[in-house]
């Protein structure tokens, strides 16, 4: 159990940490970034789709093609076709590297998706040349080193320029320019982009593609919120593309007052339950190591105890026996008295050893009942009677009162037996100067109720609940001087358990006590047809509210 509290405090203390460290401000700035990064290489790596082909295309083909018609090869035609029908781009031109369009003012191919070739244009927009002259910028520092076929630039937004290279010999062998389509861009591409990585999310994250060289806000992902610089956190850009864009975020206040209120009060709350639940662990621990040293001291001292009970007898009979067997006793009487001697000792030693068999059975569980009915006013009459000798050299004179009817029990007859003889040997041995013993039956709708009252030493309130356990007993002046074993009890109890009843005691310290036993009442309708003659003409003990003196 201690574990499990532990366990659940530590579980606990790390989601709090983490809690706290996932609602954070800077953590969420942190993911945020992150997610730009992302969004922004994805984008990148859509338009890098087409250098990626030519990449790939075979280079020789292409020097041959490009030297000697100053054209691309067919087979790139596909390519070609798929960049046409792309709303992203707006135009695809190309010229070889021998050509200087831009500067002669000659004209250059364009390629044209309904014809599936290239034509000749002697009008095109300035910025195919713009792009050709950055790539060409670009390439010359470069091209000296340059092991690859292509090598993309951007003009910013306008224009994505692919100059193609023959590594070998270290040279250029054309330009194939794509016009952006600007509207689409921004208006159709990024905005569903953003929508889609960049949700409203109630406002927490505002993300805007803002142009610097212009200061406008391009796009965003929240309309509401002003573009302001104060409120900017995050600032990017797409890499090596769209130079005059910068992608700006700003996570709004994330967590409320109010919600750490919450947070904090509801893991107060687990706190102080997984305490309280680790206090109740170790009251229980102490309980339990408490109890088991109780019982190991009670069991020490029940072994020194036995060991002198067993002892006694022995000694006393081995000393009869001597004083016999060498022929020291020789009067009849003397003799008597030895063998008397020797035969309450050999009984005392007896009934010792079969109760801590009864205990040794009833913790191994070998001890079955074997019910039976019992006429239980039969049977108290007759326990008394046999008692009463002893009884009455004890000073007690046992009252009787039996409760009239069916008193039937369903029950092990030799329990029945012990556990009033029991019950009737401590009232004996538990009462001092007032002698009083009387035995009750009753019966009620399915038991059959039989109690045992003195008015002796009574049992402190305080060891009432303990007396039915093995090896207790009061600690009294009484009780010390009393012979004892703390067992009697336990017996008591486990046998009315394993017949289906239940014992219960009302007691007084120095006033007297009243153990009730109750066992199943048997089947009346057989056990009315079983009555022995002896229980019909009971009578003269039993009385239905009047109490008989035996
Ligand atoms: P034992 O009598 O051998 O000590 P029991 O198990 O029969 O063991 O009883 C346990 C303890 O309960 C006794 O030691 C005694 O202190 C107390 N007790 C039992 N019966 C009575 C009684 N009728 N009156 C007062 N105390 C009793």
């Amino acid at each position: 159990m201690a574990l499990i509290a532990l366990m659940g405090i530590t579980y606990m203390n790390i989601h709090y940490v983490n809690q706290v460290r996932e609602s954070t401000k800077e953590s969420i700035i942190e993911k945020k970034r992150e997610q730009i990064r992302t969004f922004a290489n994805q984008v990148r790596s859509r338009f890098l789709d087409v250098p990626r082909e030519i990449w790939n295309a075979d280079i020789e083909e292409l020097k041959t093609s490009i030297d000697k018609s100053g054209q691309l090869p067919e087979s790139l035609n596909p390519l070609l076709q798929k960049i046409a029908s792309d709303s992203l781009y707006s135009g695809i031109y190309f010229h070889s590297a021998e050509t200087t369009p831009c500067e002669s003012g000659t004209g250059t191919w364009e390629f044209s998706k309904e014809l599936n070739r290239f034509v000749w244009v002697n009008a095109f927009p300035d910025v195919v040349c713009d792009g050709m002259s950055l790539a060409r910028t670009r390439m010359k520092v470069l091209l000296s080193e340059y092991k690859w076929n292509t090598k993309t630039t951007f003009d910013t937004h306008r224009s994505m320029n692919i100059a193609i290279v023959y590594p070998n010999e270290h040279r250029i062998l054309g330009y194939l320019v794509v016009l952006i389509n600007y509207d689409y861009l921004l208006d159709n591409y990024l905005k569903k982009e953003i929508e889609s990585v960049f949700p409203t999310e109630s406002g927490l994250f505002t993300i805007w593609i803002h142009d610097w060289v212009t200061n406008r806000v391009l796009l965003t992902n929240n309309a509401n919120e002003t573009f302001e610089r104060d409120k900017i956190q995050i600032v990017d850009r797409f890499p090596g593309l769209f130079d005059n864009w910068n992608i700006v975020g700003s996570v709004n206040s994330t967590v409320s007052a109010s919600d750490v209120e919450v947070q904090t009060t509801k893991n107060l709350i687990i706190l102080a339950l997984t305490v309280a639940l680790l206090l109740t662990s170790l009251v229980f621990i102490i309980y339990s190591a408490q109890k088991e040293q109780e019982i190991s001291i009670r069991q020490s001292e029940f072994l020194s105890n036995v060991t002198h009970e067993l002892k006694t007898p022995l000694a006393v009979i081995q000393a009869a026996g001597e004083n016999i067997k060498d022929g020291r006793v020789k009067n009849p009487e003397r003799l008597h008295y030895y063998g008397k001697h020797i035969y309450d000792e050999a009984i005392r030693l007896k009934t010792m050893i079969e109760r801590l068999l009864d205990v040794a059975r009833f913790d191994s569980n070998q001890i079955k009942a074997s019910p039976q009915q019992i006429f239980v006013n039969q049977k108290i009459e007759e326990i008394i009677e046999r008692e009463l000798p002893f009884l009455q050299s004890k000073g007690f004179e046992p009252q009787l009162s039996l409760g009239a009817g069916n008193l039937t029990a369903w029950a092990d007859l030799g329990h029945f037996e012990t556990i009033l003889t029991n019950l009737i040997e401590n009232s004996v041995k538990y009462s001092s100067d007032r002698k009083f013993l009387k035995i009750s039956s009753a019966v009620t709708s399915t038991m059959v109720q039989i109690s045992v009252e003195d008015h002796g030493n009574g049992i402190p309130k305080s060891s009432i609940p303990h007396i039915f356990e093995k090896f207790y007993r009061v600690e009294d002046t009484l009780t010390a001087h009393t012979k004892g074993h703390g067992l009697g009890l336990s017996i008591v109890k486990q046998m009315v358990n394993i017949n289906g009843g239940k014992i219960r005691v009302e007691s007084e310290y120095e006033k007297g006590s009243i153990f009730t036993f109750e066992l199943p009442l048997a089947d009346n309708r057989t056990s009315s047809q079983k009555k022995t003659r002896k229980e019909q003409t009971q009578a003269h003990y039993v009385t239905n509210t009047a109490e008989s003196v035996v």
